[in-house]
């Protein structure tokens, strides 16, 4: 068990509670499928799946095949949907884990096909969700050419089209026109999935953004349409933040968004300690380059935290850390394994003081999007660099 005084800490009674109220917004309309790729957003897969399933997720969303296995032996009950796709070599994994591959290229079809064959499975056994490329061109296969892949599910064949999927790529442009256009592509898309006589189960759309923006009916309407279930797939939500709508709503926000706001509670806090505090004279540098100069005699206090934590180099001599519930100004450059402060005005601070990196202290509060907007990057990015060498611990 690692014992350097630098941790996140996970509260999973949030995150439950948090998933229950993003299924409130789903249903009746539609599933849910907990989202908990990228070791649950940095948020410990380990602490986080189990939590999103003793909320009431059916279905866990990871982005890789060693993701899922890591998924199933800690959550046998809930589906497991590979969204990142499935690589040469990795279909046997897939078959004897029981993992949900999402697909789109024909040699991931070869695949997963011989991995069945190899492993003796029945005809239509495998469940497959093929993504369509609604206009995001990342992923998927293009509405126009899904014959040859809908040609694969045969009868006969082992593999068996249980869901279709696409991803909205600007759910959180809060006019929808981009969202209409893909979901407008997906409709014809089903009709030709309809028309080459395959009814799959699931229609598998939409982000945080698009749930909290209220689509999830209109995602529905759309399913049912084609005799299929919709299925949302949250992901930072569940972790407690409002994605941010750019550009906003013109006409208020929707109730879905302004509820999320009241409700939504973070599940992560990252802290790390105090580990010494040092008088340091007028003109004293400080760190790398001495980069800062103590501008008075100044108090100093060192943190167990640097950027081979994940704390973004960036952040130094522009960002605060919480100690004793205010707010210290990082001094100078943050360093690999450690970071200075400035608690100059802040009384008392000694070795061992707790320091929030991200979370709240007393009345204050570093959010994700604080870290998000000092270093131009968004809170996806913040969660999934916090460094594995972090512990994690549930609280
Ligand atoms: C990561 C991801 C999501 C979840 O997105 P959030 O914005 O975090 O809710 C949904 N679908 C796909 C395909 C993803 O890759």
């Amino acid at each position: 068990m690692p014992t350097r005084p630098c941790w996140v800490e996970i509260r999973t009674r949030p995150l439950e509670e948090n998933y229950r109220f993003l299924l409130g917004l789903a249903a009746p309309h539609a599933e849910l499928l907990a989202i908990v790729k990228a070791d649950a957003y940095g948020h410990s897969l380990a602490l986080c799946a189990p939590a999103a399933v003793r909320a009431g997720a059916r279905w866990l969303g990871v982005t890789s095949v060693e993701e899922g296995v890591a998924a199933c032996a800690l959550c046998p009950e809930p589906k497991v949907l590979v969204i990142g796709g499935v690589f040469p070599g990795q279909g046997a994994e897939v078959v004897r884990h029981g993992l949900t591959a999402v697909a789109w290229e024909s040699w991931q079809l070869d695949e997963l096909e011989r991995a069945a064959h190899a492993a003796g499975a029945l005809a239509g056994s495998l469940p497959i969700h093929i993504e369509i490329d609604t206009g995001m061109s990342r992923q998927g296969v293009s509405p126009d050419g899904l014959a040859p892949v809908l040609a694969r599910f045969a009868p006969g064949s082992p593999l068996r089209l249980e869901g279709v999927m696409t991803h909205l790529f600007a759910a959180d442009e809060a006019d929808g026109t981009v969202t209409q256009a893909q979901l407008a592509k997906l409709d014809e898309s089903l009709g030709r999935i309809e028309a080459a006589g395959l009814y799959p189960d699931w229609l598998n759309v939409g982000n945080s953004a698009a749930l909290l923006a209220g689509e999830a009916g209109r995602i529905a309407a759309l399913a049912g349409r084609h005799g299929m279930r919709a299925m949302l797939r949250p992901g930072l939500a569940l972790y407690g933040l409002v994605p941010r709508f750019d550009p906003p709503f013109a006409a208020g926000e929707p109730v879905g968004v302004a509820e999320a706001r009241l409700r939504l509670k973070p599940v992560l806090s990252w802290k790390a300690a105090v580990v010494g505090v040092r008088a340091v004279p007028a003109g004293a540098v400080v760190g790398y380059n001495g980069a800062f100069v103590a501008t008075e005699p100044m108090r100093l206090a060192l943190v167990a935290a640097g950027y081979g934590d994940g704390l973004d180099r960036r952040l130094g001599n522009r960002f605060s850390l919480l100690v004793r519930g205010e707010r210290a100004p990082i001094a100078g450059r943050i360093s690999m394994d450690q970071t200075v402060l400035d608690v100059t005005e802040i009384p008392g601070v000694e070795a061992g003081d707790e320091v929030v990196i991200l979370g709240s202290q007393g009345g204050e509060t570093i959010t994700a999007f604080d870290h998000a907007e000092a270093t131009g990057t968004i809170p996806w990015e913040v969660f999934t660099r916090i460094g594995a060498r972090v512990r994690r611990v549930a609280v």
